[in-house]
């Protein structure tokens, strides 16, 4: 076990609680405090596309358990690193000596408009209360972005009787679920009523006093307009607080399988990008990624082995919900070709699929569950039964 007396944890939400109580499970009696931008206490995000937008689930819900022998700094953000001190300098304050750093900062949307204008996104918990107030009094909803988080948004607001048109420069999750799996969300959009527009090119956002109201094409053409515009394009991971601090950053933290950035410092969650065997970077903001990086990050910064470490055989793990599907994977993303039914049938929008893996070294295909009951350890498993080619 190390001699580490002060672990700072400088990120408070999924990552960096599930880190900071990895740390306490793996028997770290020494301090640690878990520092956080936001207002809230520290909160989970997947249902804020979901059931809290909808008012399904109760805002508190959302809240993460944070040890009582954790020490929870709110508030304040972590503005620089300074290596040669070990110290995380803080904004309007002293800054914090550590002799563990964990880098678990997340990201925060992509925006498509700078300056001035505020879009409408869900990232946080308050720009979910801000849009659920806001869909209260539209008809029309415009999503910018077909990705999981723009069909999340475009299902509550569907399910909330809005009428709904979702814009994208390629067809919606075609990239990430596979032929298949993107057509049974399109075929249960259009039946939700929602339209799907596909529209080569970039896309700005039009504001009338003050609200994004509109879709708009780069050469200024009316694509969609509405009550509101939702956008939800992607996420930047926040790392400029690191800049000039020697970590590596490439499209991320630069983290090792073991989620490794230096000797005294780890990093887990959607911040990271683990450099895999062949050099490249890889991120994967997803939530079960971030619990599996934070413990694999505590074990590193302990000395301890991690158990297999965040790259190799463990198939990554992801599920999302729209328009009555839930649909859960293990395995390489997107499945490619034809995929063996294993239970259930694809005509009832119940099954449980798996695609082998083509060309892939990892040794894992891909499982889906479709309003199937599976857990993901179990998926994990069948993603790993099916053999390459
Ligand atoms: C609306 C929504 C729905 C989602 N649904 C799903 C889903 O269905 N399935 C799935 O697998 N994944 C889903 N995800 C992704 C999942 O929530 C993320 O992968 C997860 O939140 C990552 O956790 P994290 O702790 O790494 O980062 P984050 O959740 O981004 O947390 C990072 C924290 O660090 C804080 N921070 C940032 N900079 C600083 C700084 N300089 N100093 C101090 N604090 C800082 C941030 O404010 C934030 O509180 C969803 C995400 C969103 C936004």
């Amino acid at each position: 076990m190390t001699a580490r007396r002060h672990i700072v944890v400088a990120g408070a939400s999924q990552a960096g609680c599930a880190c900071a109580a990895a740390l306490r499970g793996f028997g770290f009696d020494g301090e640690i405090t878990l520092l956080g931008d936001e207002s809230h206490r520290p909160y989970t995000r997947p249902p804020l596309s979901k059931g809290v937008l909808v008012g399904a689930e109760p805002d508190h819900s959302v809240f993460l358990p944070v040890l009582d022998d954790v020490s929870m700094l709110g508030g304040v953000a972590a503005v620089g690193l300074d290596r040669s001190k070990n110290v995380v300098e803080l904004a309007g304050r002293e800054s914090l000596h550590y002799d563990g750093l964990v880098i678990a900062t997340g990201a925060r949307a992509r925006r498509l408009t700078h300056g001035g204008h505020s879009e409408l996104t869900v990232r946080t918990l308050d720009d979910a209360l801000d849009l659920r107030q806001r869909m209260d009094g539209a008809q029309e909803v415009v999503v910018a972005g077909g990705g999981f988080l723009g069909m999340e948004v475009a299902s509550s607001a569907a399910s909330l009787g809005k009428s709904v048109t979702v814009v994208d420069g390629v067809s919606p999750l075609a990239g990430r679920l596979g032929s298949l799996l993107s057509g049974m969300v399109l075929t249960a959009a259009a039946e939700h009523g929602v339209r799907v527009r596909v529209v080569p090119g970039g896309v700005t956002v039009g504001f009338s006093d003050g609200t994004p109201d509109r879709l708009l094409s780069t050469d200024g053409s009316l694509l969609a307009e509405g009550d509101i515009v939702v956008t939800a394009v992607g996420d930047v991971p926040n790392m400029e607080w690191l800049h000039g601090s020697g970590v590596d950053l490439d499209g991320g933290v630069v983290v090792d399988d073991e989620c490794r950035v230096a000797p005294d410092i780890v990093g887990a969650g959607d911040v990271v990008s683990v450099r895999r065997a062949d050099g490249h970077c890889v991120r994967s903001p997803h939530w079960s990624n971030a619990l599996s990086q934070a413990r694999t990050a505590a074990a590193t910064l302990l000395g301890l082995k991690p158990d297999g470490g965040v790259a190799a055989t463990t198939p990554p793990f992801f599920w999302t919900e729209a328009f009555g599907l839930k649909i859960r994977l293990a395995g390489h993303l997107p499945p490619v070709g034809e995929p063996t039914v294993i239970d259930g049938s694809i005509a009832d929008r119940r099954v449980l699929l798996a695609w082998r893996a083509s060309g892939q070294t990892h040794g894992f295909g891909t499982a889906a569950a479709v309003n199937y009951p599976m857990s993901a350890p179990k998926l994990a498993k069948i993603a790993q039964q099916v053999l390459a080619h």
